[in-house]
């Protein structure tokens, strides 16, 4: 394959967009190279620059789990567009999408719109210090919440204890207040409760994790959670940006049957335009304003345009009783097709999956948080990465991210992807 052209992009967007990208991982810092510039995408195909072709599998980072472009979907938006790309006052759209979802996924009375994963999660953040009075969170290593401050904190030399800004411009005022625990490492959020008595507003966790590669709860860890967040009056937050309708329509929530107090969304939830939620029960959800005293707005919350595409994407899912057992059927068949392959080459490794959700570590046996994930090899990763992408196979450019498989991944793209992983040569 050539990557000419991509390239060529590549130096020009250098010159005018901070490293070139909108979004650092695009860059491929991690897998090295040049990133590949997409120009259209349509089904389970994404086409470059150049004209290669590649079978996809981010899937824009989930929120294409139809697979790019649906028809339907496209219709719907441009049949929208006619009528307006943003009012900026109430519409009925937004009441339909809201009752859809507020409809058919558990323990959630109203949701509220934004445009951002990170949105999602700052203001369910800061209604949750609101409605608890309290100032501090806990969050877990190698998860991610979007980029607003509080989240952007690691810990400091293995404790979890009060965590160190992991980016210039996050103030030690900010950071003092994000507590960090290993992921599936429930007594060390007990001992947080124990140090930080009456002062924990809420847990945030990814209940299936996808931003250390893909890690599961074990060990009843979400359970866990829910237990230590009503013993010490503090909210549990699940940020299914990542999972919501897509482990199953009513997210981890459903499929692990643990009741959240505040969801936050994105991805799926946008069918491809920029969209995000938060929602909860009505005790909590009331103190937003207008209703409440806990302030959050935006100019194109609930645009016409990303709510129709993210309607009309749930409604979809929601038609095809087979949709979930089907996209995790063909994520069970790659793991396990895979597996088989890779342990015909003799290279140890470790496929972590649920539902659509999967990601493959090298040379580790077990990945349950992020000092694991991080063992892992990732050089080997990086190989695997382009020898597939030079065979029209695009996975994540870095072996901390999830693959995304959508419901346009059929039996054909799964044996070319097979074939061309039997070739894979270890070196
Ligand atoms: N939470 C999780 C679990 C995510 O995976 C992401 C983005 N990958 C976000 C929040 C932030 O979403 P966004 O990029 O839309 O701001």
């Amino acid at each position: 394959m050539l990557y000419q052209r991509s390239s060529a992009l590549f130096d020009e967007a250098y010159k005018y967009i901070p490293g070139g990208v909108n979004s650092p991982v695009r860059a491929f810092k991690s897998v090295g190279g040049v990133p590949v510039f997409m120009k259209s995408a349509k089904g389970a195909y994404m086409t470059d620059a150049d004209d290669n072709v590649y079978i996809d599998y981010i899937n824009s980072w989930g929120p294409a789990i139809l697979g790019h472009t649906h028809p339907v979907v496209l219709e719907a938006i441009k049949k929208q567009a006619e009528k307006g790309f943003s009012y900026g006052t109430p519409s009925e759209l937004e009441t339909e999408i809201a009752k859809l979802i507020v409809e058919n996924v558990p323990n959630i009375d109203q949701i509220r719109m934004v445009s951002s994963g990170t949105e999602a999660c700052m203001s369910a953040i800061r209604l949750a210090r609101g409605f608890t009075g309290r100032d501090k969170i806990i969050k877990f290593e190698g998860c991610y919440h979007g980029h607003s401050d509080s989240f952007l904190i690691k810990a400091g030399s293995g404790a979890a204890t009060f965590g160190n800004p992991n980016s210039p411009g996050v103030t030690a005022g900010t950071a003092k207040d994000t507590l960090l625990a290993r992921y599936n490492d429930i007594e060390q959020v007990e001992d947080l409760f124990r140090h930080n008595q009456g002062e924990i507003a809420a847990i945030i966790v990814e209940p299936v994790a996808g931003n250390m590669g893909c890690v599961l709860p074990e060990n009843n860890f979400l359970q866990n959670l829910r237990k230590l967040c009503d013993e010490n009056g503090a909210l549990l937050i699940f940020d299914e940006v990542m999972t919501g309708f897509r482990l199953g329509f009513g997210g981890a929530q459903e499929v692990y049957n643990v009741k959240a107090d505040l969801v936050t969304y994105g991805k799926v939830i946008g069918g491809g335009l920029p969209v995000g939620a938060f929602a909860g029960r009505n005790e909590i959800m009331n103190h937003l304003a207008p209703k409440g005293a806990v302030y959050q707005a935006g100019t194109l919350s609930g645009n016409p345009l990303a709510m129709r595409a993210g309607l009309t994407t749930l409604e979809l899912i929601r038609k095809d009783e087979n949709f979930y057992q089907n996209i995790n059927k063909t994520t069970e068949t790659l793991d396990f097709e895979i597996g088989k392959i890779l342990n015909s080459k003799n290279i140890e490794h470790r496929i972590n999956r649920k539902g659509s959700m999967m990601s493959i570590f090298f040379h580790i046996n077990a990945v349950s948080n992020f000092d694991e994930a991080a063992n892992a090899n990732h050089a080997l990763f990086n190989n695997f990465f382009h020898q597939l992408l030079a065979n029209g196979i695009y996975l994540p450019p870095s072996g901390y991210e999830t693959w995304f498989i959508s419901d346009a991944i059929k039996e054909k793209e799964i044996d070319r992807t097979l074939e061309v992983i039997r070739k894979f040569e270890y070196s």
